[in-house]
């Protein structure tokens, strides 16, 4: 028997800091998200393909499409840089 599985997965690359949602107005920290279809073999992960990248809100999911890991990447940068920022003037 060949066990084979399909389906849609999403995962964290990291947070770019505290932002009001405009949806639901709650102040939560913002993801930056990989979502990908795959397909699995014997629960192996053996393709991925439709990667998208998004920067949402984690309560309510409301968000934007980024253009691609490039983009993800620099709005996580962003987002380092701004926390970064928020700790100095803390001090
Ligand atoms: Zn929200």
């Amino acid at each position: 028997m060949i066990v084979f599985g399909w389906g849609s997965e999403a995962k964290v690359l990291g947070s770019v800091g505290c932002a009001q949602c405009p949806n639901c107005a709650n102040e939560a920290t913002w993801q930056v998200l990989e979502s990908s279809r795959r397909a699995s073999l014997y629960f192996v992960p053996v393709a991925k393909w439709n990667r998208r990248y998004f920067v949402a809100c984690p309560i309510c999911h409301y968000g934007a499409e980024l253009k691609d890991r490039e983009h993800a990447e620099s709005v996580l940068a962003e987002g380092r840089r701004r926390s970064l920022d928020r700790r100095q003037v803390t001090n």
